[in-house]
Order: structure tokens, then sequence, then C-alpha cells
């Protein structure tokens, strides 16, 4: 079946195309220039962008996949969580197209499609499989036994998301919104233990995360240096904020596989972009014998592609469709994988 997947939770309008587990078609347009100005998406101009840009990007995955619009089987949209209003616009959308269409309407988890998308790459998951969630809003550790029915959480940030931490220090650097891939950048050029920074809950036996104390021990560290005169060394600082982040994921990562015996992880969401904590978590999951899966970074950030998967995951997996009225769920828990 041909599944079209709307996704509209935070800045990008994403829609893409999957039948059964192969990708069509991946259609992004991002608000994200509209909001670097206030160093983080503003709610109302998102929704708007979304407004604007659901038609044109709907019909770019048509033609990128060569389908018309009565090809499509099921519609899928992420009902949460999200921007409430953002998430609005995706809903009301998709219950138009299906409705229109005379097809199903599949309301998805955002949180387990990050999880799900990985099946277009890499192939069915292993059930079950260990997957750490890192984007934006969130940084969970999940046991998933069977993506369409059943994510466990294991535990999760108990402060900052660790997308969030990038953001905010990159703020601290004086680096641009976003600041996860300018963060990625600039470290490439600098030391990783230039700066030996606190990592939270590094030995506390959780499966928990804590981003917020490292945040801070950058900006003290970084306004101590300007106090001094000196001029603040970018991409070390980037660097070493970046070290400690993944040295803490990853070791908890394969804490977990340790712990519930599992020999699969997968790494998702818009953190899982980074090349540093792709490049830790391969060596320390070859040292452990894990078997590691991470979806190539256009996979990783907010796409329409991810909706999709789950939808056709959950048609595959004969779970019954959506009802019209269900509503945007702007802090939908990771557990409830569809609504
Ligand atoms: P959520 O999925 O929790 O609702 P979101 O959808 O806003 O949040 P994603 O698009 O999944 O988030 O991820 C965006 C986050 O990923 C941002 O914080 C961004 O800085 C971060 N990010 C993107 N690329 C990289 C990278 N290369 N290195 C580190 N962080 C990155
Ligand atoms: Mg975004
Ligand atoms: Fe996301």
């Amino acid at each position: 079946p041909l599944v079209l997947g709307i996704e509209t939770s935070c800045d990008e309008t994403g829609v893409g195309l999957v039948r059964g587990s192969t990708l069509l078609a991946n259609a992004v347009a991002s608000s994200v220039e509209e909001h670097a100005r206030f160093g983080g998406v503003v709610p109302e101009v998102a929704s708007r962008a979304h407004l604007e840009a659901m038609t044109p990007t709907v019909e770019r995955a048509l033609e990128q996949a060569g389908v018309r619009f009565s090809d499509i089987d099921a519609v899928a949209v992420t009902a949460g969580p999200g921007l409430a209003g953002a998430l609005l616009v995706g809903v009301a959308a998709a219950k138009a197209y299906a409705m229109g269409l005379g097809v199903p309407l599949y309301g998805v988890n955002h949180l387990a499609a990050h999880v799900a998308v990985d099946q277009l790459e890499h192939g069915p998951l292993p059930k079950p499989t260990i997957a750490l969630l890192v984007s934006g809003g969130h940084s969970s550790l999940l046991l998933v036994p069977d993506v369409a029915r059943d994510v466990i959480s294991l535990g999760s940030t108990v402060d900052d998301a660790a997308g969030e931490a990038f953001d905010k220090v990159a703020r601290v650097l004086g680096l641009p919104f976003p600041g996860g891939p300018h963060i990625d950048r600039a470290a490439a050029q600098g030391s990783g233990t230039a700066v030996a920074f606190p990592r939270g809950k590094y030995d506390d036996g959780t499966l928990d995360f804590s981003f917020s104390g490292l945040k801070t021990a950058v900006a003290r560290w970084v306004e101590a240096k300007e106090r001094e005169g000196g001029s603040v060394p970018v991409a070390d600082v980037a660097a070493s904020f970046q070290e400690a982040v993944v040295d803490v994921l990853t070791r908890k990562a394969l804490q977990a596989c340790r712990q519930y015996g599992v020999e699969d992880l997968l790494i998702g969401g818009g953190v899982a972009a980074n090349s540093r904590l792709r490049a830790l978590a391969q060596e320390r999951c070859d040292a452990a014998g894990v078997r590691l899966r991470v979806p190539r970074p256009g996979l990783c950030t907010d796409n329409g592609a991810m909706i999709a998967a789950l939808g056709s995951e959950l048609v595959a997996s004969g779970i019954g469709a959506s009802a019209w009225d269900i509503p945007a769920d702007s802090s939908l828990p990771i557990t409830t994988v569809h609504v």
C-alpha cells in the first residue's frame, strides 16, 4: 500500500510517500530561517508557515514519487507531541486528504516515527531493539519490542533535551540557530579534551540523562574567559561540550543494551545526525558486540518520510485506522505509538 505521511510538529513541513518499506518521496519545507532571528521557533510563525507550505509540499512529494493522489492508500500524520498550533495544521490537512480520497487516516507519534524511519534504510527493526531517541525536545532510552504496538520508556532527561543543550550552547558561542549542525562543524576543528566539562548522571546507574548542568558549565567557562579578556576558543569549547554529551549518551545506551540483554541499538532524532555521536557510538558498539543502526542524517531530522514509515508499519501490522475526530496532542506520551 502507498502511504502519504504528513509532519508539522515543529518548523518543518514534511511530506513523505512510502510503499511498504520503500521510500518514494521525502519533501521538506522549513521555516527555520523565519525563526533564526528570535533564537528559537516561534509557534505562531511556524503554524502560518505550515499552512502556506502544505499544498505545495504535498504536490512536490507526489511529483518526486511519480504518483497521483488516486494512488494513495492511506494517510498518516503526526498527532503529537509538538507545538499545538503547528500539529493542528497537519492533522486538519491529513483529515481532509484522507476523507477526500476515501482512505484510512492514521494519527501517529512523532517520536516513535523517529525510530520507525530507520526501516526505510536498514530493513525491519529487530524485535526488540533499544532505541536512543535524541532530538530538540526529547532525550530518551526506549525498549522497542514492536514499533507498531509497544514502546517502553527506560529513562529520559530530567531537564534539557540533548538538542536543546546543543542549541543553547551554540547561542553562548555566538553560533546561529539551530545550533546542533554548527557545533558539529565547529567541533571538527577543535579538541574534545580541551576542556573537562561535567557529565551529568554519568555513574548514577539510571538510564536518565541531565544536560542542564553541562550547559551552565559551558556558559560559566565562556563568561570567565571573556572576563579575563581572552578570546574564546570556539572550536575547542564546541568539541569538548559535544564530547561530554555523546560520551554520556553512548555510555547509557550501551548500559541499556547490557541491562536488557539486547544486541541491537538504534539512534534516532535530530541529534542522531551528529557526526561525533555516530562515530563514538559505532566504536563503543563494536567493542560491546552490539549492532548499531542510525538513519542517514536527512532522515534523522524532522521529515514526512518518518511519518509515512510508521503509518506503513501500522498498515502492515493490521492495526485499525484512527477515528476522524482525533485531536492534535501536544504532549502525547512516547508510549502511545498511534491514536
Ligand atoms: P522532537 O523530535 O523532540 O519533537 P524536534 O522535532 O524539534 O524535537 P528534531 O528535528 O528531531 O527535533 O531535531 C532537531 C534538533 O537536532 C535540534 O536541536 C538541532 O540542533 C539538533 N541537531 C540537528 N543536527 C545536529 C547535529 N549535526 N549535531 C547535533 N545536533 C543536531
Ligand atoms: Mg526543525
Ligand atoms: Fe523530531
